[in-house]
């Protein structure tokens, strides 16, 4: 983290001081920035002068007004017991922090804020040596009179500050074994499946560096207490046979359901190296129609001919053709791949931006014609924040360090949501990205993410763990963790954006209309399908759909709004009785969404098939 210095415009402080800083006090500015600090940098009134020697934003950023060796005027009437003697006029031997808060108790301190105040205060705690209990609130050293900072996570600051938190060790060979185990289990779970000893589509995928797995389509769903075997997941494809298809980052495998027996990965074929013909069609319809249920392939778009020449940079497809509005109000289409995403301004289909690009863009590197820097940084941060909600379920927090650390070692699309396992002693936050598994040793069990973990903290990835490379560690966080990375900013310290409470959706509504003057909701229909998506919307009958909510809980909107009857449908994949948990909350989360916006009476949902 850094610290910004920035003087006072008029000298409303004292220099020097008659005693040595023995204590911290922190405070609320009772105002919003960038107001407060302007005031602070003045020095409040000619009447009631004003200083601090830190400030510290709701975003952060810490900024320096009085050098420590000066008085600021921040305590006012006060008295503490310092280094066991009893002192009044607090200012004498103290550091004032200001932080950005409104100080009526319900204004949030968010996690970057805190985490600032929590670096600044152990840098100075141990710089000054400053005993617990002189790390002190203005309410403590002045009751009555101050109540701030009010709100503020007070014993749990003060525990964090004098915890002597050091970096785990890097993780013993012996459960490393163990750690490559986990991150396996997280790779294939992520993409819906499991993995047995052996795997021949990954012992291939490994020798072609082709990532990790993304999904395992199969033909049908396993039917209700009965194990899908492989035999299940056999998909008959354009009269050559029935084959296990695999997708991975890199590529699309599939091997002859009859061969898989053997474990052999020279049975396993790649969409990439299979001849022109109609398996190879139906590979590719596979392929995209995974990704994006309602367009599949398309031989005759430019978009798709484009990915199909570029497979080996982009990956393949992990989310549908989706349209993205961004903050200034420009539509785009875009979507995802595994390892860049592609997106086209409204209604210029022809011209593809990549997120690679942008990131060119932002950091000087190269320009696009017609696109400045401010809206190249405002288009890859739409792009980043839809790959973070849609895959990992988590804001795009560009500043937390595993999101540092996945942009700059190019690990591509976040692919499933964090985990922790314990292992032994050690604790490990899993995460799945297109290219690696990373496995970050956590301080212990239950660490916040977005509490910062010590400068050292080792890093483990599971394509070292199965490589010849050491494999006691790959590396450690401290570049990430201190921001002596390249990347503009400050460091906000947590390690990984906030978790979402809302469900992913995809906007799908303009492949089937154009937007339309909002109704009367006057009934909604829940509508219980077969499932899955893709065979569903082969239905005569989706064309009455507006919502698709599938077992994932994914929601997919269909339509702008109500056109027949004022009736809202929503298609829920598979009996309502039976609903996953995340289904049932995607459902009551889109209920509550549309009573919000369209005030029809909940009294009037329905369930079942309209006749
Ligand atoms: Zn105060």
């Amino acid at each position: 983290m850094q610290i910004e210095q920035m003087p006072m415009s008029r000298p409303h402080y004292q220099r020097g001081r008659k005693g040595r800083v023995r204590m911290i006090v922190l405070h609320a500015t009772a105002g919003r920035g960038p107001g407060d600090l302007n005031w602070l940098r003045i020095g409040g009134s000619e009447s009631r002068p004003v200083s601090t020697h830190y400030y510290i934003s709701k975003q952060g950023r810490i900024v320096q007004l009085v050098d420590d060796a000066n008085t600021a005027w921040h305590a006012g009437v006060s008295r503490w017991q310092v280094d066991g003697k009893q002192v009044s006029g607090c200012n004498t031997y103290s550091l004032g922090i200001e932080l950005e808060n409104l100080n009526n108790g319900r204004d949030p301190y968010p996690a970057a804020q805190y985490a600032a105040a929590l670096w600044l205060c152990r840098s100075l705690v141990t710089r000054y040596d400053i005993p617990r209990n002189q790390l002190v609130r203005h309410l403590d050293i002045a009751p009555g009179r101050k109540s701030d900072p009010a709100g503020f996570p007070w014993q749990r600051f003060v525990n964090e500050v004098y915890s002597e938190v050091q970096a785990p060790p890097p993780t013993p060979p012996e459960l490393v074994v163990q750690l490559q185990a986990h991150l396996l289990d997280l790779a294939y779970r992520s993409a819906g499946s499991g993995i047995s000893a052996g795997w021949p589509f990954f012992t291939l995928a490994q020798q072609a560096k082709l990532g990790m797995p993304v999904a395992a389509p199969s033909a049908r769903r396993a039917t209700l207490g009965t194990a899908q075997d492989d035999q299940d997941r056999g998909i008959p494809l354009a009269d050559a046979g029935i084959f296990v298809v695999e997708i991975y980052a890199g590529d699309l495998l599939y091997a002859p359901v009859a061969e898989l027996a053997e474990a052999d990965p020279s049975q396993v074929q790649r969409l990439s190296q299979t001849e022109a013909g109609p398996l190879r069609d139906a590979l590719l319809e596979l392929l995209f129609r995974h990704a994006d249920p309602v367009n599949g392939y398309r031989p005759d778009w430019a978009h798709h001919q484009y990915v199909l020449k570029n497979l080996d940079n982009l990956g393949v497809p992990i989310g549908p053709n989706q349209r993205l509005t961004i903050s200034n109000g420009k539509a785009y289409v875009c979507q995802h791949f595994a390892y860049d995403s592609l997106c086209s301004p409204v209604p210029n289909w022809k011209t593809i931006y990549r997120l690679s690009d942008l990131h060119a863009v932002v950091a000087g590197k190269r320009s696009i014609p017609g696109m400045t820097i401010a809206q190249a940084t405002l288009l890859r941060r739409s792009l980043l924040d839809s790959l973070y909600r849609e895959q990992a379920g988590r804001q795009f927090e560009e500043q937390a360090t595993l999101v540092r650390y996945a942009l700059d070692k190019k690990l591509g699309a976040p692919l499933g949501t964090p985990e922790e396992v314990e292992i032994g002693e050690a604790h490990f936050l899993l995460m799945p990205f297109a290219k690696d598994v990373v496995a970050c040793r956590l301080p212990r069990a239950g660490w916040a993410y977005d509490r910062p973990v010590p400068e050292g903290t080792p890093i483990n990835g599971l394509v070292a763990t199965l490589g010849d490379e050491s494999s006691d560690a790959i590396g450690h966080l401290s570049a990430y963790v201190s921001g002596s990375q390249h990347l503009p900013g400050t460091v906000t310290g947590q390690l990984l954006g906030q978790a979402l409470a809302q469900p992913r959706i995809h906007d799908l509504s303009r492949w089937y209309d154009t937007p339309q003057p909002p109704q009367v909701i006057e009934q909604i229909i829940l509508w219980p399908t077969p499932g899955p998506l893709a065979s569903d919307l082969a239905l005569p009958v989706v064309d009455f759909w507006h919502y698709y909510i599938q077992r994932d809980g994914t929601i997919t909107r269909l339509r702008e709004t109500p056109s027949t009857n004022a009736n809202m449908i929503i298609a829920s994949e598979g009996d309502l009785n039976h609903a996953s948990p995340r289904q049932r909350s995607s459902l009551a989360w889109l209920l509550r969404i549309l009573h919000a916006s369209s005030a029809f009476d909940l009294s009037q949902v329905r369930v079942g098939v309209p006749r």
